[in-house]
């Protein structure tokens, strides 16, 4: 009897995968090159941000000039292509470390997928004071949640920050991820277009 397979969930990443990566985009802006730092250079997310919070408050920046700024990205060229075309086979949810309050407008503009992120807070002169991780290594117990409930899980992402999700996935494809990650973590498939990115995910599961 031929086997009845799950259904699959794909999980993306969203910066460098779907959207230019939020702090270089406030760096530029800001003019503030400190703030350029992401988990490409260091891996330890809480020590990043907290980095980030002490920059934007020794400079004087606020939560709502962060948004100011963000409002004005853009996906990357051909995401929301990309993610209309993923999505009208798949399921597709978004894993994110970034916070709802910087996503929401690149969201919006991506036809508002499915996204799993986290909160920040601010104190009463609107600075960023703190922010707050629903779980610690959030994208891969999301990834582990969703294969408990009986999914078969396709992941793609670009960074440190991805490389447990991509793990605990049934599948898991790095996409232009910076040289040092792509050769660190030979196992991983890799994509470097989104028509690569969409076939490695769509290709059939070995049995
Ligand atoms: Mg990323």
């Amino acid at each position: 009897m031929k086997k009845i397979r799950k259904p699959v969930i794909c999980c993306l990443d969203l910066e460098g995968v779907l959207v230019p990566e939020i702090w270089i985009q406030v760096a530029e802006r800001t003019q503030i090159k400190e703030l350029r730092l992401t988990t490409r250079d260091i891996p330890n997310y809480d020590v990043l941000m907290r980095r980030r919070m002490e920059i934007l408050r020794t400079h004087g920046i606020k939560l709502e000039l962060i948004q100011k700024v963000i409002s004005k990205m853009n996906p990357l060229n051909g995401a929301e292509a990309f993610l209309d075309r993923l999505r009208m086979k798949y399921q597709v949810i978004i894993l994110s470390d970034t916070f709802y309050e910087f996503a929401m407008p690149l969201i919006k503009k991506l036809g508002y997928p499915t996204l799993f992120c986290n909160k920040l807070s601010t104190d009463s002169e609107g600075f960023i004071s703190g922010y707050h991780l629903r779980q610690p290594n959030g994208k891969q117990k999301a990834t582990q949640a969703l294969k408990s409930i009986g999914f078969e899980i396709r992941a793609a992402g670009d960074s440190y920050n991805d490389i447990s999700m991509l793990k605990t996935a049934d599948r898991g494809i790095l996409f232009n991820p910076p040289k040092a990650i792509a050769q660190k973590y030979r196992g991983f498939k890799l994509a470097k277009t989104y028509s690569d990115l969409f076939r490695l995910l769509d290709s059939p599961s070995q049995e």
